[in-house]
């Protein structure tokens, strides 16, 4: 059984030797694996040209002793704008490099997959000023689907039922809300929250992908989301891509 079928995203590509190239796949059937694109570099004529990164492909792979090679390929997305503009790329690049690492190698995991390959499709369809948005929620969709969504309901100090008129203070640190109650007693790095935005961060977690339209989530409200859930990833999982560096240049670019 050295050969297996199996959905995957090219996640990253580093050139090997003239023609071929080493690519990082993130699959749905075995998580994280690498593999060898021959003659990759030899342009669009081959198949394996094809393997370009945030592209989504149907592949059959060989599995060698330590990497995979490719035996065929039948695409399903290539996901072409995410490489063509600047800007697409830097948020693509994010998302990837979430993913690589918080993968891990050889062991499946289908709600990562899903998450991934759907993220890039919906960035590659939408128009630029919505991809922070995507970002984001695929951003609340990791911490939830790694089991450490912000606890928004329930003061994460002594487990009341938060009231969430007005304004509640929410610390990435405690991992959520804390009551007025506790807030008084202690002293806690926190943001505060109002009623609106707690809603849309609880939708951007919990509601169906179809459901969430980039419109209907102000500018505002979008940024605050984006900065918490970064910061959730950096503080409770340890996870701080590289390329957030470049995504920060090209938006103070644009701005
Ligand atoms: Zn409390």
């Amino acid at each position: 059984m050295a050969t297996f079928e199996t959905e995957a995203v090219v996640l990253k590509q580093f050139d090997l030797g003239e023609s071929d190239r080493l690519i990082t796949l993130y699959t749905r059937e075995r998580g994280k694996i690498k593999a060898v694109a021959r003659g990759a570099r030899k342009g669009k004529k081959t198949r394996s040209g094809l393997v370009l990164p945030f592209s989504y492909h149907n592949f059959t792979l060989y599995q060698g002793k330590s990497l995979a090679k490719i035996n065929h390929i039948e695409s399903i997305a290539m996901n072409s704008r995410l490489r063509e503009d600047l800007d697409y790329m830097a948020y693509a690049s994010v998302v990837s490099e979430y993913v690589e690492r918080a993968g891990l190698e050889d062991e499946a995991d289908q709600a990562l997959f899903s998450l991934l390959a759907l993220i890039l499709e919906k960035m590659a369809q939408a128009e630029k000023k919505e991809l922070l948005f995507y970002l984001t929620v695929f951003k609340a969709k990791l911490l939830l689907l790694l089991g450490v969504k912000p606890e928004i309901e329930t003061c994460t100090i002594c487990g009341e039922k938060i009231n969430l008129k007005g304004s509640t203070p929410l610390s990435v640190e405690e991992g959520g809300s804390i009551c007025q109650n506790c807030f008084n007693k202690n002293d806690f790095k926190n943001v505060f929250f109002n009623l609106n935005e707690m809603r849309a961060l609880y939708k951007i977690i919990f509601a169906e992908f179809s459901q969430l339209k980039a419109e209907s989530f102000p500018n505002q409200i979008t940024e605050k989301l984006n900065q918490l859930t970064e910061k959730f990833l950096v503080y409770h999982l340890d996870l701080k891509p590289k390329s957030l560096a470049f995504l920060y240049t090209i938006r103070k670019m644009n701005s």
